[in-house]
């Protein structure tokens, strides 16, 4: 038996859900999906196109018009909190699956099947909650407005954190009462399917959620573009973002995107460190850096730069890269293609002289086929260099220092992306200056949780994206409000 064998003992194809039934792409076609810990082909997925996700809207539209519709929201809510203790009773094999597809160590894994257990629990508690307002209005008239669902939403999410993404992105619309049609990554996308399935097994109608697997050029774009969809959710790149906001445009549809992010965190001189430096390496190795919210620039007040450069350089140059289930401080990347355009950035900031001031390493015996970067550690670096400006989407930590709490700022908010920032300063005034001054979606004073917590509303500014989702404010995302007013004499 080969290695590959041993690490994946069976060869599933996995099959979109669509109206309650598992069924294979209309044509027949499937991908391949790649364990990044050893690049073994180890499941197959439907290669969906624009027929199947007609079958998914129209399945969608017609448990919106149907059972799912009709639905007393209290019972909506049952069903959801149903479907989080169900993600909880397969815990072992929903992480063990997320850190197979996706190549995440497997206390990552762990912890993201947690986080998509709360998002139904969170919103199963949500369902009955919002309420729309009596308005002052004309004598002889009562105003009013009721919350509406939008109808079907289609959403669209990546593969860095398939079961979180998945909680995100549908539970909000399924808590307002929307049928959904969700699209996940065909990079890492079983979790996603195996709870489409487990919320069949709770008792949710046929129809109310629909998931088609294939590629984003294909089922992607016919989701997004379809005419029957009534509201999109896209979390993914600014690139796509801007084609899915154009296809919602033209079908005079809301959309919320979630897209990319260039996050700072700003060591004051005050700060604790001792408290500071941990998180501030977590937050950039987390799930390898490919987190929209990593902290992938750390700004550090002048006087105290040299002493934590050296101090991170210490603490990256002991991290070690190795399969997810060897569970040490980073997995491989999603793909080939991920790590060769991490790979590219390190080639071009060392070409361009910024100096590297520690690399951590990749595990003896990591499987030569995975896709492993070891996290590397820059600094200084000048504050207009690619490192400093671009999201790598990969471990690697940019260090820039700078002067004083106004130069902080202005170097904090001099970036095209706007999505989480984290300041560290003891000082209470400055805690409360800089957070109000900062141009982004989420700010943590003395903590960071890339965008951790199902309650707290998350999403960006500029290149980072619109719309809210997390929270209450994701029930506003997705559901419509309509005014209503009688005469009544
Ligand atoms: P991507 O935009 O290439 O892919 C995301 C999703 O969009 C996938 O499901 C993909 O199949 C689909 N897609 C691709 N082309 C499409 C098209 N033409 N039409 C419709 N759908 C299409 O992004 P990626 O490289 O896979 O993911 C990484 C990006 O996602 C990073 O920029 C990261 O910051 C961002 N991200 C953001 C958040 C957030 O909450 N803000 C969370 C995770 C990831």
């Amino acid at each position: 038996m080969t290695a590959a064998a041993q690490l994946h003992p069976a060869l599933e194809t996995h099959r979109n859900i669509i109206a309650g039934r598992s069924v294979a792409a209309a044509d027949g076609r499937t991908l391949d999906v790649l364990c990044p810990s050893d690049g073994a082909v180890f499941a197959a997925i439907a290669r969906s196109g624009a027929a199947d996700v007609d079958a998914a809207v129209a399945a969608g539209r017609a448990a919106f018009e149907g059972a799912w519709g009709r639905m007393a929201p209290h019972e909506r809510g049952r069903l959801l909190t149903r479907l989080g203790q169900a993600i909880l009773d397969n815990f072992d094999e929903l992480a063990e699956l997320e850190s197979r597809d996706t190549g995440k160590p497997a206390r990552q894994g762990k912890a993201d099947i947690t986080s998509a257990a709360r998002y139904f629990e969170f919103y199963g508690g949500a369902c009955d909650k919002l309420s729309g307002d009596t308005l002052p209005f004309l004598p002889d008239h009562m105003a009013l407005t009721l919350r509406e669902p939008h109808g079907v939403t289609g959403h669209i999410i990546p593969w860095n954190y398939p079961a979180q993404m998945y909680g995100r992105s549908v539970g909000g619309a399924l808590a307002m009462g929307n049928a959904v049609v969700l699209k996940p990554a065909e990079e890492a996308c079983l979790t996603p399917l195996r709870i489409t399935g487990l919320a069949l097994e709770v008792g949710f109608p046929a129809g109310a959620i629909n998931i088609v697997t294939g590629t984003g050029e294909e089922a992607g774009a016919a989701l997004s573009g379809h005419p029957g969809i009534d509201f999109i959710s896209f979390t993914g790149s600014p690139e796509v973002g801007t084609l899915v906001q154009a296809a919602a445009a033209r079908n005079h549809i809301g959309a919320t995107l979630e897209l990319g992010g260039k996050s700072p965190q700003i060591l004051f001189a005050d700060a604790d460190l001792e408290a500071a430096l941990p998180v501030v390496v977590n937050a950039i190795i987390q799930n390898g850096g490919q987190t929209c919210s990593a902290g992938s620039r750390v700004l550090i007040e002048e006087s105290i730069c040299e002493e934590v450069m050296k101090d991170l350089a210490q603490r990256f140059a002991g991290l070690v890269a190795g399969p997810h289930q060897d569970d040490r401080d980073v997995g491989p990347l999603i793909s080939a293609r991920q790590r060769d355009r991490v790979s590219g950035f390190l080639a071009r900031a060392k070409d361009e002289g910024v100096p590297l001031l520690a690399e951590g390493t990749i595990a003896d015996g990591a499987p030569a086929g995975g896709f492993y970067a070891a996290p590397a550690l820059f600094g200084p670096v000048p504050r207009d260099n690619a490192l400093a400006c671009d999201e790598v989407f990969g471990p690697v930590l940019s260090a820039i220092p700078f002067a004083d709490e106004a130069d902080a700022v202005r170097v904090a908010n001099a970036s095209d992306y706007g999505l989480v920032a984290g300041v560290w300063t003891a000082d209470g005034a400055r805690q409360m200056r800089v957070a109000r001054a900062l141009q982004v979606g989420q700010v943590f004073v003395n903590c960071y949780g890339a965008g951790g917590g199902v309650e707290l509303p998350f999403g960006g500014r500029k290149k980072s994206g619109h719309g809210r989702e997390k929270g209450f404010d994701a029930l506003y995302e997705f559901s419509t409000s309509k005014t209503v007013v009688f005469r009544h004499g």
